[in-house]
């Protein structure tokens, strides 16, 4: 189980990636923009103000703040619901149900074993 100062933890470490809303080119900061000499590393807020889209040309503000790789935006609140039911696939909790299912059985079967 993830806790949520891990989270914020991962969100502070890794700069993150911003989308172009008109072409949807994203720049990776890890990699920065080696056309425009960005070096590598270079966070979104740090490019300077007249940087544009390398594809479409697009200014900074059309770009849109989608979260660093690897922690998706939303991902903390869709899984605090619930108690954590979220987290299951339907598979899983299939399982949980013919789990429940097999224990009641076992439970009558151990019943009538017993006179
Ligand atoms: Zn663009």
């Amino acid at each position: 189980m993830i806790e949520p100062a891990n989270e914020q933890t991962l969100a502070e470490q890794a700069p993150s990636r911003y989308e172009c809303r008109s072409c949807g080119y994203v720049y990776e900061p890890n990699k920065g923009d080696s056309n425009r000499n960005i070096a590598a590393g270079t966070p979104f807020e740090e490019l300077p103000s007249d940087w544009r889209c390398p594809v479409c040309g697009a200014k900074k503000p059309q770009f849109q703040d989608i979260g660093a790789s690897g922690a998706p935006s939303g991902f903390q609140e869709n899984l605090s619901y619930g108690f954590g039911v979220n987290r299951l696939t339907p598979g899983q909790k299939n399982v949980l149900i013919f789990g429940a299912l097999l224990l009641g059985v076992i439970f009558f079967i151990s019943l009538y074993g017993l006179r």
